[in-house]
């Protein structure tokens, strides 16, 4: 069973991973977008680090509901609501149990990734962070590491996708042969899970 501390140990290598990886993040979101994708990231993870350590939110739910929140107040970009719906809506799916099981973690990601779609609009294959995300909740009941193989997998296959939705989208063709920023943020979100299960 996964207990708060679980949670909190989750967005906290989250933090770690998006500091490791911002330049990349940047960088793809400079060829594709505004160049602020790290930034972006680096900013919400960073708030909501200080966040937990300062409440210390003691359900798996109320952990992601706040971290949620603190990515919408603190993310200027698409990115932040997007992110902060998705933490949000799958704390909310957890409810107030102290413990959760992984398929309910499964089903409550799975309703945050709707959260995420219907928000932004976005439909799998449009070049998005649903890219990952969605093969990511799908593979979950086959364990974390397929998860975030999936993830990985569906943030590579951004490649040759054109951007529908984002600034991506305003460039068109061009879009084309670059992998999408956010999809790859989400690998890192998805990967920071499985290794805070393998311990
Ligand atoms: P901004 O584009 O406002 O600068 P970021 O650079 O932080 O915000 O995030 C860009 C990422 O957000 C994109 O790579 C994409 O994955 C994701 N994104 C943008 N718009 C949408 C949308 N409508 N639905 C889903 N994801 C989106
Ligand atoms: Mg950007
Ligand atoms: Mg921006």
């Amino acid at each position: 069973m996964l207990d708060a501390d679980f949670f909190r140990r989750w967005m906290t290598a989250t933090a770690a991973s998006v500091d490791r990886e911002a330049e990349r993040l940047t960088a793809l979101d400079s060829a594709i977008g505004d160049a602020d994708h790290g930034s972006n990231m680096q900013r919400g993870f960073a708030a909501v680090r200080t966040t937990l350590e300062n409440e210390a939110p003691d359900t798996p739910g109320a952990v992601l509901m706040l971290s949620g929140r603190q990515l919408i107040s603190t993310v200027g970009g698409a990115s932040g609501p997007l992110y902060g719906t998705l933490l949000r809506r799958t704390g909310k799916a957890l409810g107030e149990a102290a413990e959760v099981g992984e398929e309910q973690l499964a089903e409550a990601l799975r309703a945050g990734v709707q959260g995420v779609m219907k928000l932004g609009g976005a439909a799998p294959g449009d070049k998005t962070m649903v890219d990952a995300l969605l093969p990511a909740v799908e593979a979950l009941g086959n364990g974390f590491g397929a998860a975030r193989e999936a993830a990985e997998k569906g943030a590579e296959d951004t490649v040759p996708l054109l951007a529908r939705k984002g600034r991506a989208s305003y460039l068109g063709e061009r879009s084309i042969g670059h992998q999408d920023p956010g999809a790859t943020s989400s690998a890192l979100l998805i990967a920071a899970l499985a290794e805070t299960a393998e311990g």
